[in-house]
């Protein structure tokens, strides 16, 4: 386990540090916005919170387990760049582009426009496109 009460940058790349940034999603708190819950999820998969993906995944779309403790090689991530956000009503997208790196192998880039709800109060993931696949 990593301290992550002191991360400083919050992994998703926020400077204010993860006690004021992911964590308090991590422990529960609702995203304010599907652009927040995306950056606590790309935070999550840093921090291996597999608990936290299935959590923040909409159950009509959600796989059983992630499996990510047991991928090999593991990703680094190296980054994410959200560059854009758009909500309409319930419904919200978030384009992004991740970066990450398997093993002792190249950088990638991982470009995603991801699809998210809102039911009672709490933003879920349902799906992605990825526009240079
Ligand atoms: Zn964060």
């Amino acid at each position: 386990m990593q301290a992550v009460d002191t991360l400083t940058p919050c992994p998703c790349g926020n400077k204010a540090g993860y006690v004021r940034c992911c964590g308090p999603l991590h422990e529960g708190s609702a995203a304010y916005n599907a652009e927040a819950l995306m950056r606590s999820r790309y935070s999550a998969y840093v921090l291996k919170r597999e608990d936290y993906l299935l959590a923040t995944w909409h159950p009509s779309t959600r796989p059983a387990n992630l499996k990510l403790a047991a991928q090999n090689p593991s990703p680094t991530w190296l980054g994410l760049d959200v560059k854009r956000h758009h909500q309409e009503g319930e419904q919200a997208t978030v384009e992004f582009i991740a970066r990450l790196r398997y093993g002792g192998g190249k950088a990638q880039r991982m470009h995603e426009i991801s699809r998210f709800v809102r039911e009672q109060g709490r933003w879920y993931y349902v799906d992605g496109q990825f526009p240079e696949a």
